[in-house]
C-alpha cells in the first residue's frame, strides 16, 4: 500500500485531533492518538464499506472497543464524506450529536456504541459468528486497549472465537502499556509480553506490529484477511500513548488531560 499517503493521511488525522479537540476540551487526546495510525491503515486500506451505502449487507464491521479513542474515528469520517466537518468541529461542545465515548450511529456507519470497557470484543465475536452461520464473508474487525485485554468479558468471547474457528475476526490490540492513570506492569501484568502469552495460550498466533507505522499496520491487515488460518487473527500494535506530542508519549497523567501552552510548546514528533 502506498506509504507516502497512508503516512499522510495518519498526520492529517492527528493535526485534526489537536486542531478540534484542545480548544473544545475534549480530553481524552491521548488514547486517540495511540491509534490513529491503526485506524488509518483500516479505513483507506483494508474495510470495506460503501460511503453512500453504509448499511450495505456484506460491509465489513468495525466495533471500536476503545471508544475514548473516538477522537481518531471522526477525522477520518469527516474525510471520507461519511460525517459532516461541522459535526466534527462542535465535538464535545454542548448540544453535540458526537459524545467523550462512541454512541452507535448508523447514519455514520458506528456499529455499536462502547466506553465502558471488555464490551466491544464481545459484540464483534456475535458478529462473525452470526456471519459465518449465515455464510457471509465479510470480515468484523475489533480495536481494543491494551488494558481491556484485562477484562474477564474479553476473554470470554475469544475462547468462545476460538471454539468457533471464526477466522472473519480480527483483533486489532492498541498496545500502549498505559491504563487511564498508570503503566499496566505496575497493575496487572508481570511482564511485557503477558498479553502475548495469554494470546498464545489461547491458540493465536498475535502478530506484533509497531504501531506507529502505518503502511505496514495496514499490509498485517490485509494479511489478516487473506489467511488460510482457521482461527481469529490478532494484530498486536506496539503504540505510544499520545503519539505525536512530546509532552504526552507515554505520560499517565495525559489520559484525560488537555496539554496547555507551555505543554504545546515542547512540539510534535511527526
Ligand atoms: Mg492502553
Amino acid at each position: 500500500m502506498d506509504e507516502k499517503f497512508l503516512t499522510k493521511k495518519a498526520n492529517w488525522v492527528r493535526d485534526e485531533i489537536l486542531r478540534v479537540c484542545i480548544p473544545n476540551g475534549a480530553g481524552h487526546i491521548a488514547p486517540s492518538l495511540s491509534c490513529v495510525d491503526i485506524l488509518t491503515a483500516l479505513y483507506y486500506g483494508n474495510l470495506s464499506y460503501r460511503v453512500g451505502e453504509l448499511q450495505w449487507e456484506d460491509r465489513d464491521r468495525l466495533i471500536v472497543s476503545k471508544a475514548h479513542g473516538v477522537y481518531g474515528l471522526y477525522p477520518i469520517l469527516v474525510d471520507l464524506g461519511i460525517m459532516p466537518k461541522e459535526e466534527w468541529d462542535n465535538y464535545y461542545k454542548e448540544g453535540s450529536r458526537l459524545w467523550g465515548c462512541m454512541e452507535q450511529d448508523l447514519e455514520y456507519g458506528i456499529e455499536a456504541g462502547c466506553g465502558s470497557l471488555g464490551h466491544g470484543l464481545p459484540i464483534a465475536v456475535g458478529l462473525a459468528f452470526g456471519a459465518k452461520l449465515q455464510g457471509k464473508s465479510y470480515y468484523t474487525f475489533c480495536l481494543l486497549g491494551d488494558t481491556e485485554m484485562e477484562e474477564g468479558t474479553t476473554w470470554e468471547a475469544l475462547q468462545f472465537a476460538v471454539k468457533h474457528s471464526l477466522k472473519n475476526l480480527i483483533l486489532l490490540i492498541d498496545k500502549n502499556g498505559l491504563a487511564a492513570m498508570d503503566h499496566i506492569i505496575n497493575i496487572m501484568d508481570k511482564d511485557k509480553n503477558d498479553l502475548i502469552k495469554r494470546l498464545e495460550g489461547f491458540g493465536l498466533s498475535p502478530i506484533i506490529c509497531p504501531g506507529h507505522d502505518v503502511a505496514k499496520l495496514a499490509n498485517y491487515m490485509k494479511m489478516a484477511k487473506e489467511t488460510k488460518e482457521d482461527r481469529p487473527q490478532v494484530i498486536v500494535a506496539d503504540t505510544i500513548k499520545g503519539y505525536g506530542l512530546k509532552c504526552m508519549e507515554d505520560m499517565a497523567k495525559f489520559h484525560f488531560r488537555i496539554p496547555d501552552e507551555n505543554d504545546l510548546k515542547m512540539g510534535k514528533t511527526y
